[in-house]
């Protein structure tokens, strides 16, 4: 137990648990940490040291003349109850917002015009046969190698496949192509013949393991999703892409908000970590200002910015680390007056498939999903460019984005004239890519970390990159701290 802390020199009786990164990640190890520790009696100090002005990392909204803009993620899904739960625990249920039901459907970008995704077609899995049939989407061909997919027997070989593999051998290259490569490349901003289906999309793999194939799984889903329905009368329920009212950065500031006092430190970037001289515990060096001592250290950072901080006490983990690979992307808000679009804008938004060989990938219709983020009479797009299938466009100065993006809507959807304002979000490296060989190369680094006794990784680099299995992943981080700190002889968890 650490009885000293440099900064200031004060006692402390308590186990201190440092968490590098303020990422949501980081507050919700953070915030388990102190409500379990107290709940269990055994409370500990937690400090979260994070290299930005705020927190959040990707997470972040601003407010401008009556509109909301996200500079990051824009909803969560409910169907994983994570997210959710914490928005009841910090009292914000209150405040969650659900996406619009009219016009709840995407279009995608055929031949430089939009046509509506066939309905009940996600991701990979055709719910609905006829709307498949109807859409201008696939050509004759195309529909007919798409039934097929009822022929197509099990896979059996037991290595990997990736997510593109996988579709074009149920659903042909055509579906793969128009389809489900902008679909699932809109969500992961990946290139989806280098994602593993295993760590991206288990549940196809379920879908083809358990009934063959993925329009039969699809089909018993359906049945008994509709059967669900019929029998829950009660409770509140919520569709499926839910946002919070003041937008997603008010996740962050509440969940940091409940923190015990002086918990967080922003401005805090921290220049590596090592073993305390004075015992089994960590010193961590912020770039400036004295190091501080902690019994446990949690890295909530990307793997690339958490190998720099373990580079010196073990390469080798911190090769690994760097071996995930990530994609950078640029997020545009920007609003029009409704009049100056000539598309109505009757859908979500829009995917881009990589054969249409355009500059942007994907543009979400923000205010058809949620009406209060933009006045009445105006529209908010958010336009997506970059991602790993076109990294070279990051690059794009913020000139050539907007012409980019002028030129793109322009012919997609038909706007005119100036926008009233654009903003650019750029991400750099902060989407991670679960390629193949991903799960097992995340197993090895958990293994080299377990060697290092109270060091943790959690974040979006591991096990899942939406918002609920980040919530998830810390919070199942911080019991295992906990667990080691009552009990020094157990092995991490996490
Ligand atoms: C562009 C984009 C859009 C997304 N959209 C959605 C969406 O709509 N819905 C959804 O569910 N998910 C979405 N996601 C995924 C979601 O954002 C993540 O699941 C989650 O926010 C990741 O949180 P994190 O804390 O793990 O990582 P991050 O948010 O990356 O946080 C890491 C933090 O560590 C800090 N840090 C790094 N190095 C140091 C250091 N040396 N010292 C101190 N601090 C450091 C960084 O500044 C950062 O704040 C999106 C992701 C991206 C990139």
């Amino acid at each position: 137990m650490i009885t000293t802390i440099e900064r200031g020199g004060d006692k402390k009786s308590l186990d201190r648990v440092v968490v590098v990164g303020g990422g949501l990640s980081g507050l919700a190890v953070a915030s388990r940490l102190q409500q379990s520790g107290r709940e269990l009696g055994r409370p500990v100090e937690v400090i979260v040291l994070e290299a930005k002005d705020r927190v959040g990392g990707v997470i972040a909204t601003d407010h401008r003349d009556g509109f909301t803009l996200e500079r990051g993620p824009d909803s969560f899904i409910t169907n994983k109850p994570w997210a959710l739960d914490l928005c009841r625990r910090l009292d914000l249920d209150g405040r969650l917002i659900e996406a619009q039901s009219a016009h709840r459907r995407s279009f995608v970008v055929r031949k430089g015009k939009l046509a509506a995704a066939p309905e009940g077609f996600v991701l990979m899995a055709p719910h609905r046969i006829a709307p498949v049939l109807a859409s201008p989407i696939l050509s004759p061909w195309g529909k007919l190698r798409l039934l097929a997919e009822l022929l197509i027997p099990r896979r059996e070989a037991a290595t990997e496949e990736s997510l593109a593999a996988f579709a074009r051998r149920r659903l042909g290259r055509e579906a793969f192509d128009r389809l489900v490569q902008p679909l699932v490349g809109g969500v992961y901003t990946g290139d989806p013949n280098n994602l593993s289906l295993r760590a991206t999309l288990p549940q196809f793999l379920e879908m083809e393991k358990q009934h063959g194939g993925l329009i039969r799984a699809a089909f018993r889903h359906r049945k008994e999703a509709e059967a669900r329905i019929e029998t829950e009368s009660s409770g509140a329920r919520y569709g499926m892409f839910v946002s919070l009212e003041e937008g997603m950065g008010s996740l962050p500031k509440a969940l940091a908000a409940s923190l015990d006092k002086g918990t967080v430190r922003t401005n805090s970037p921290v220049r590596r970590i090592s073993r305390s001289a004075t015992g089994s515990g960590w010193l961590v060096e912020p770039l400036d200002g004295p190091s501080i001592e902690a019994d446990a250290i949690v890295a909530a950072t990307e793997a690339h910015a958490t190998a720099r901080l373990i580079d010196g006490c073990d390469p080798s983990l911190a090769l690994q680390l760097r071996a995930i690979p990530y994609a950078s992307s640029i997020i545009v808000n920007v609003a029009y007056r409704r009049d100056q679009i000539k598309h109505p804008l009757d859908g979500f938004g829009f995917v881009v498939p990589a054969i249409e060989n355009r500059r942007i990938f994907a543009a979400s219709f923000l205010n058809v999903k949620f009406p209060s983020r933009a006045p009445e009479g105006t529209a908010l797009i958010r336009v997506f460019v970059g991602g790993a299938a076109q990294p070279e466009l990051f690059d794009l100065d913020d000139e050539v984005v907007r012409q980019v993006v002028a030129t793109e809507l322009g012919e997609l959807i038909g706007v005119s004239g100036e926008p009233l304002f654009l903003e650019i979000a750029r991400h750099a490296r902060s989407m991670p890519q679960y390629v193949l060989g991903h799960m097992e190369l995340v197993e090895s680094i958990r293994r080299k970390a377990a060697m290092h006794s109270n060091l943790f990784l959690t974040g979006v680099a591991y096990d899942g990159v939406g918002i609920p299995d980040c919530i998830r992943a810390a919070e199942a981080t911080a019991d295992a701290v906990l667990d080691r700190l009552a009990d020094p002889g157990s092995i991490a968890a996490a």
